[in-house]
């Protein structure tokens, strides 16, 4: 006896670029596959700078989920927030936008949620230090740095407009156990973990001689983006749509 309908029933939660390339791969499959986000847009979180930096609007960084997913004829987007799943019954509890709970019985679930800001025991540190993962998150920090721009603007005197145009440049707060360094040694103590820890593919001396050349110049180049057939620049120069799943 079969344990599933036919067209099998694929879950997928989440329309990032997880929920995405796996809604792709299945494109030619016997399947029904159903894509679940809480969003009705797939996010191009890479630009998430220069959406936050007002170099770009958020309509140039996010796209419609059903606009990305339209030619996948297998696939149909539903707009909710999943809740819960129910593994042994193959479910999926979501909630709708309106507040209505819907279930989902799937026969493979494809879980691709992403992830969320950690302040590992901190969560003071949010209001100084945002957490840049979702559009709202970016349009909060170009409004504090706009802001901050008014306001130094309007400065009764150079030393109040030097505050409102610190942008923390070469501060950090490092905190482990009971040391916690702040400022400039903070930075250098965030440069050393680092180098220590998560210089990964680069060479180190690369690293330092690159970060110098950032650190001198006040200039911050495009970080590379690592998926295949996909690049910061080449979306940039796509102009208003980021860019989508081949
Ligand atoms: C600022 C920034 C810059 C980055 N730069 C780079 C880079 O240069 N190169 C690189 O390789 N990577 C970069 N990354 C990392 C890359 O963007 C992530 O690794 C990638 O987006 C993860 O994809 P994902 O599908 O797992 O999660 P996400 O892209 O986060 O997608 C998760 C999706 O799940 C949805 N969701 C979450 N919870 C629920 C729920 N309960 N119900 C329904 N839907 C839900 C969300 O709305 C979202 O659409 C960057 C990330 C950020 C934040």
């Amino acid at each position: 006896m079969r344990d599933h309908v036919t067209p099998r029933r694929v879950v997928i939660l989440g329309g990032g670029f997880a929920g995405l390339f796996a809604a792709r791969a299945l494109r030619k499959s016997p399947v029904a596959v159903t894509v679940v986000d809480r969003r009705a847009h797939h996010l191009f979180q890479p630009l998430l700078y220069q959406c936050a930096s007002g170099i770009l609007s958020e309509g140039q960084i996010a796209q419609p989920l059903r606009g990305v997913l339209r030619r996948h004829h297998n696939v149909r987007c539903v707009l909710a927030e999943a809740t819960d799943v129910d593994a042994g019954a193959r479910l999926v509890h979501a909630r709708r936008p309106e507040g209505a709970d819907i279930v989902l019985p799937y026969d493979d679930l494809i879980v691709a949620v992403g992830m969320r800001q950690s302040y590992f025991g901190h969560d003071e540190f949010a209001a100084h230090a945002p957490g840049m993962k979702t559009l709202d998150d970016a349009l909060d920090i170009r409004r504090r740095i706009y802001r901050a721009f008014e306001m130094a603007e309007t400065a009764a005197d150079d030393r109040e407009r030097q505050q409102w145009l610190t942008f923390a440049r070469g501060r950090a707060v490092v905190k482990a156990g009971p040391l916690h360094l702040s400022g400039f040694a903070g930075w250098l103590a965030w440069l050393f973990i680092r180098l220590a820890f998560l210089t990964g593919f680069r060479s180190r001396l690369g690293a330092v001689l690159s970060w110098s050349v950032v650190f001198a110049t006040g200039s911050r180049r495009a970080r590379a983006f690592t998926m295949p057939g996909t690049d910061v620049s080449a979306a940039r120069a796509a102009g208003p749509k980021a860019p989508e799943p081949p």
